[in-house]
């Protein structure tokens, strides 16, 4: 095989990283200032976004060291049976690529995962070599989030989280029936003991730190995980569920839903269908009511359809419908936690009707004030000047609070 340039080599790791999704937006439109003869271009190539635990955005490099693997889960475009070009990276070409994309200017971090090679703990050396030659030889103060191996030594994912800013693990599917059947090198238990580890050890360096500000850091920006959605029959029910859990016991600072798009060569046990956008969609925002609103999973699931969220409505609003006895809601008086459930009202919107009501009572027009969209609360809420008197009993809310039906695009992929 003929050797690869960098660049080739980049063209192939970034690609074959795009499946993470542990940053919240992919590549922009290819653009070539070759042809429009203005200034600057975009090769697509590895730079996404992601937020840093301050809530800055700031755009990484995404790649994989290498896209060869030893392991076949099924779901993988990088498994040992597929059939795509592969590259690998020295732990130097990432050093040198990060370090002259950001100078550039063109990042402020770097997110690294890798395919398996050798060994899990031979692949997890040269993950975190990447991370502490950048930190120190190189003094690189950007945001570096690695991708860890649950399978490698844990002497070794401790070190992984002096330098990086954010670890993750991916669990993948979010029932250990399906993990031993699509990655059937891969152990539900494993992964989850090996997150278990990390979320003590986050939580102990964070304890340190309070004491002492010499105190060594351990992965600052806490550790996140990614479920495929679509790739296994489970319900929604059943991946919030899986998520709750993983919040609640390991203390992880996110959950990736990333809808399972058919990849080449792809095993005859997956679907072949589109990947299911809206549904990924709905789990995310079943996701932060989880984390902000106060809902439970039961909450969230009552009135799904044989366990899936409704694609129609959002999950808030679905609940809204389904409990309308608890509305309306008195801005003026209700208590935060009432406030937060009310459809079409953020966490912003709430903390600025609590710090508003203390100067005076709310009326129509500071709601219009306060919220994007107060035609959507207006069913659900109570101000000094408005009441939606038998809005609430209407059959047909359902239909008026639905968004409108979209033309549908005959060349939409
Ligand atoms: S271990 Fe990771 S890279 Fe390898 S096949 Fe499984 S999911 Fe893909």
């Amino acid at each position: 095989m003929s050797k690869l340039s960098r660049t080739q080599k980049l063209a192939i790791l970034a690609d074959a990283a795009k499946y993470d999704a542990s940053c919240a937006s992919s590549g922009s439109t290819k653009r070539n200032s070759r042809k429009t003869g203005g200034i600057g271009s975009t090769g697509g190539m590895g730079i996404c976004h992601s937020y840093a635990p301050d809530g800055r955005c700031i755009s990484l490099l995404k790649i994989l060291l290498t896209n060869y693997c030893m392991f076949d889960c099924l779901y993988c475009v990088n498994r040992s049976s597929s059939n795509v070009r592969r590259a690998a990276f020295t732990v130097q070409d990432v050093v040198d690529l990060t370090l002259d994309f950001y100078k550039r200017n063109y990042i402020e971090g770097l997110f690294l995962s890798s395919g398996i090679i050798r060994s899990p703990d031979y692949t997890m050396e040269q993950l975190v070599e990447v991370a502490r030659r950048l930190r120190k030889v190189h003094r690189f103060g950007g945001y570096i989030h690695l991708k860890t191996i649950p399978e490698a030594d844990s002497e070794l994912l401790k070190e992984a989280g002096r330098y990086a800013d954010r670890l993750s693990i991916n669990i993948e599917l979010p029932d250990d029936k399906s993990i031993a059947r699509l990655a059937p090198e891969k152990s539900g238990t494993l992964i989850r003991k090996t997150m278990a580890g990390l979320g003590k050890r986050i939580g102990e360096a964070k304890a340190e730190r309070k004491t002492s500000r010499k105190a060594p850091v351990f992965s600052p920006g806490g550790h996140s995980t990614q479920m495929i959605i679509g790739a296994d029959p489970s319900d929604d029910g059943k991946i919030l569920t899986t998520s709750s859990g993983l919040y609640g016991r390991y203390g992880l600072k996110r959950v990736y839903y990333s809808a399972f798009s058919p990849i080449p060569d792809a095993s005859g046990g997956l679907p072949l269908k589109s990947p299911p956008l809206l549904r990924e969609h709905r789990l995310y925002q079943a996701d932060w009511l989880l984390r902000f609103y106060g809902f439970s999973v039961a909450d969230i699931m009552t009135g799904a359809n044989h366990g899936h969220l409704d694609l129609t409505i959002d999950p808030k609003l679905a609940w809204a419908l389904q409990n309308r006895d608890k509305f309306p809601v008195n801005v003026n008086l209700a208590d935060k936690e009432s406030l937060l459930r009310v459809p079409g009202l953020g966490t912003t919107g709430v903390g600025k009707i609590l710090r508003a009501r203390r100067f005076s009572a709310l009326r129509l027009q500071d709601l219009e004030r306060i919220c994007q969209s107060v035609k959507k609360i207006l069913p659900f809420v109570v101000a000094t000047d408005w009441h939606p008197g038998k809005q609430l009993d209407s059959l047909n809310l359902y239909d008026r609070l639905k968004p409108p039906a979209e033309q549908l695009n005959l060349f939409a992929v």
